[in-house]
């Protein structure tokens, strides 16, 4: 072998971790020391959607425990399989309104760009799990079509990364979209909506540091936290790298039943969040995927729990309690 040819070249921690993730409910379960009880029903749904987890994100879980709050966001259940009123694949109509292959034009002055189909996670509540990728990636052409979209139109100051999990992508062909987005001059900010600080925090390394925090866009990182108990010394120290090269962090949740739908798991999710540097951002409504229901938390208990929540915390620390609407000119607010 060559010295220096790609297979002795080092591949970055955090690509290893995102290979070694656990794709198998069975090793998933012997992990954790749950029984094979929950095997046959875990095989069937992850063969819709399949399991996938980041070793250091199970490592935050709670032995034996089935309702840990991390596990209940990425094991597939039998729940899954069962057809729901109201629930189908693409709840938000962003197949509607895709302005070229993976741009999604919906926003005035924002443009939102599905740079990959690819997690480091697979959430059971994602309202991705359907979506067809192939037809839709961002990145495909060194992302000739988005910035065509992008150049064209003088009204788009902000370009949002999406997917996906934008940050799946290599630092190579990120940081080539932002030299070429800082060139068109209507563009201010730069925006990645990502999970990976959370659940594969060695993402944050000094490569991602240098194009994130070296390009003139103003840049945005929306991370993606649901529970406190994902907020670990790990994270709050890829958070801080992050705001030490002048990241502004916000992070958006979706209210999920069985994992955060209690005053003071909210409450506690928004410390962490502040304690790491975060500041809470949006709270979902679940949007209506197929394969989601048994998340669903109904509107009326949505709004009690946003009152109860106003009522302790300060202002800054209350999310704004939101739902996706199709059509909509902005994300719906739930009053
Ligand atoms: C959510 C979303 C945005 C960002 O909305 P903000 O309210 O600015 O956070 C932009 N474009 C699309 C298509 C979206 O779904
Ligand atoms: S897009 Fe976000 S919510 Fe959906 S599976 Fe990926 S990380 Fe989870």
């Amino acid at each position: 072998m060559i010295p220096g040819s790609p297979a002795l070249r080092q591949m970055p921690l955090w690509q290893t971790e995102l290979a070694r993730a656990i794709t198998d409910p069975a090793e998933l379960l012997a992990v954790l020391n749950l029984g094979p009880d929950w095997l046959p029903a875990a095989r069937t749904a992850a063969r819709a959607f399949p399991l996938r987890v980041p070793r250091g994100y199970v490592a935050r879980m709670r032995p034996r425990d089935p309702g840990d709050p991390l596990l209940r966001q990425v094991l597939p259940l039998a729940e899954e399989c069962l057809p729901a009123e109201g629930f189908g694949p693409d709840p938000v109509g962003d197949l509607a309104a895709m302005a070229a292959p993976g741009v999604l034009h919906k926003y005035r002055g924002r443009v939102l760009l599905t740079a990959t189909g690819a997690c480091a996670v697979h959430c059971r509540f994602c309202f991705r799990r359907h979506f067809p990728y192939d037809q839709a990636v961002a990145s495909a052409n060194r992302w000739r079509g988005a910035l065509e979209h992008i150049a064209a139109d003088d009204t788009i100051t902000e370009v949002v990364l999406s997917g996906g999990d934008p940050l799946t992508l290599s630092d190579r062909r990120l940081c080539e979209l932002a030299h070429v987005l800082q060139a068109i001059p209507h563009v201010r900010r730069l925006r990645v909506h990502t999970r990976l600080p959370i659940v594969l925090p060695e993402r944050v390394d000094a490569e991602l540091l240098e194009w994130l925090g070296g390009t003139r866009l103003q840049s945005v990182v929306v991370v993606h936290a649901n529970h406190a108990n994902e907020v670990d010394a790990g994270v709050r120290a890829a958070l801080a790298r992050l705001k030490g090269v002048g990241v502004v962090l916000l992070n958006q949740s979706v209210l999920l039943r069985g994992v955060n739908d209690r005053v003071e798991t909210l409450a506690d999710l928004s410390e962490a969040l502040f304690a790491a540097g975060v500041v809470p951002y949006y709270l979902h409504m679940l949007d209506r995927v197929a394969g989601a229901a048994h998340f669903e938390v109904a509107e009326s208990r949505a709004r009690a729990l946003m009152s109860e929540l106003s009522a302790r915390l300060p202002g800054y620390l209350v999310p704004r309690l939101v739902r996706e609407v199709p059509g909509a000119p902005a994300k719906v607010p739930v009053p």
